[in-house]
């Protein structure tokens, strides 16, 4: 298998050589020449596997310049019961991504069971096993570098700490997270991880960033590398559990799914995307954005508009605020018939931070081969879907899985189970329960007091230089 730039310009690279970089070469992301197809036949042989065998099966049709048995070794240690073991709900930690059964046909799956309760951990944890195996095949070494205003980075540093060969650098907006995300992350001692609070907003971290990662002689000498979402691996990793919730949600692979799921980036959707194109019988993609509304316009009309960042609201699901999509130009590859002269022309504008328009071409109108609907939900909506939630089923959602399961009820197919992707637990986001409910979210008992431990953060100006001057200090 060989991946290639939806802008076609990049030299097609085997898995393993793309693991550790970001976009290609063409500033194009990559996507596998084809997707592997699976027969009836290997659908009924997995129905009954464990996740980690089962992520096995799907990763090595992906995965394969890694031998088999390595593979199946690092796929083991990633997804065990002691890995994801928050589950709520009374779900059963040895599935990893459990549903819960709001009502007959109606489902959440739990992505959410991991060390930093989000859905990032289900890629981010295989990804720190797989950068730990290949670094230490190649003896290389990698400082990853990365801003964050709360869910990646955290799972980021979960899925790093320890590992050989790597360290993280992680820069955060001083005292714009919550108690307990600053407790998350900070509280970890481990000598690899360096959490840095910068004094600003997440904006001036994420330019140091930027501008660190943009002085390519810095870059090389220092092996500064990111593990942002549009990574391949991280999308690759998240097809399992569209496999896996479609297996407990059905009883024979006759049967259709639908999913619905909480969007920014648009790279959990597009593990969904992947896995239909791969033949897994999903008759409906949900995707559900919040205010920033982006994906939904373009699913409605056509028209992809990126906004800027005084169009991008901050709103009470943070982790779908966003005002570009990174991973959507995976997706568009596909509708344009996996051309990457529409693609590149398309780009050009997006990158201008122009719109482009797809309604009334020959692209728009194999949309429907696609299985998207869309829809959008807002601070009120999200506040009575979590009552209505706690009110009906006595489950409590999270902000974001609440988006999801208010665009997933007005896009019900008669017959077809429709599975709500939970992407975080409510205890993450205390304030807006409070606001819902009146009450305090269930924390796991691991996570209880976790703000009064002691933490390990150093406090520094946005400064660039500066920034630069402690990453050589500590690499
Ligand atoms: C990252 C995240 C999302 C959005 O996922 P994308 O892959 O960016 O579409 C939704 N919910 C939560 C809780 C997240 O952390």
């Amino acid at each position: 298998m060989r991946y290639m730039s939806t802008r076609g310009n990049a030299v097609p690279q085997a898995f393993c050589e793309i693991l550790l970089g970001g976009l290609a070469p063409d500033g194009g992301l990559y996507l596998p020449e084809r997707y592997p197809q699976v027969s009836r036949s290997e659908l009924d042989a997995w129905r009954h596997l464990s996740y980690a065998d089962l992520a096995y099966e799907i990763l090595s049709r992906f995965i394969t310049d890694i031998p088999p048995a390595d593979l199946r070794v690092l796929v083991a240690k990633t997804y065990t019961a002691k890995v994801y073991c928050h589950t709520r709900n009374g779900g059963d930690a040895t599935r990893i991504t459990p549903l819960t059964r709001l009502e007959d046909g109606l489902y959440t799956q739990e992505l959410s069971n991991g060390p930093t309760l989000a859905f990032k951990d289900m890629a981010m944890q295989l990804l720190g096993n797989l950068f730990e195996y290949v670094l230490d095949q190649r003896g290389e070494a990698i400082n990853i570098l990365g801003a964050t205003s709360g869910d990646t980075g955290s799972a980021a540093e979960y899925a790093m700490r320890g590992k050989h060969n790597v360290k993280v650098f992680m820069l955060s907006p001083d005292g714009k997270m919550s108690a307990f995300q600053r407790a998350q992350m900070y509280s970890l001692q481990d000598a690899n991880i360096f959490n840095i609070a910068v004094t600003g907003m997440f904006d001036d971290a994420q330019d140091i960033v930027k501008a660190v990662s943009n002085d390519a002689e810095f870059k090389k000498k220092y092996k500064i590398g990111a593990v942002n979402s549009i990574n391949w691996a991280r999308v690759a990793a998240q097809i399992v559990y569209y496999f896996h919730g479609y297996f407990l949600a059905t009883r024979s692979n006759d049967e259709q799914v639908a999913f619905a799921v909480p969007s920014g980036n648009f790279g959990n959707i597009c593990a969904g995307h992947i896995a239909r194109q791969m033949g897994l019988p999903i008759a409906r993609l949900v995707l559900a954005t919040n205010e920033n509304d982006v994906l939904d316009e373009f699913f409605k009309t056509g028209v992809y508009r990126p906004r800027n960042s005084v169009e991008t609201s901050v709103t009470s699901s943070p982790s779908m605020d966003i005002s570009k999509a990174s991973n959507f130009e995976r997706f568009v590859f596909d509708l344009v018939g996996r051309d990457p002269t529409v693609v590149r022309e398309l780009w050009s504008r997006v990158d201008q931070g122009q719109a482009f328009d797809l309604s009334g071409t020959v692209h728009w109108q194999r949309m429907p081969d696609f299985g998207f609907v869309s829809g959008k939900s807002t601070h009120s909506d999200r506040i009575k879907t979590i009552r209505f939630a706690q009110g009906r089923y006595n489950v409590m959602l999270d902000t974001h899985t609440a988006d999801g399961l208010k665009v997933a009820l007005e896009n019900r197919l008669p017959g077809i189970p429709m599975i709500v992707l939970e992407t975080a637990q409510p205890a993450k986001f205390e304030e807006t329960i409070r606001e819902a409910l009146g009450a305090e979210p269930v924390r796991p008992a691991d996570l209880a007091g976790i703000e009064s431990l002691p933490q390990r953060v150093v406090v520094m100006a946005p400064d660039v230089a500066a920034i630069k001057q402690f990453i050589v200090e500590h690499v």
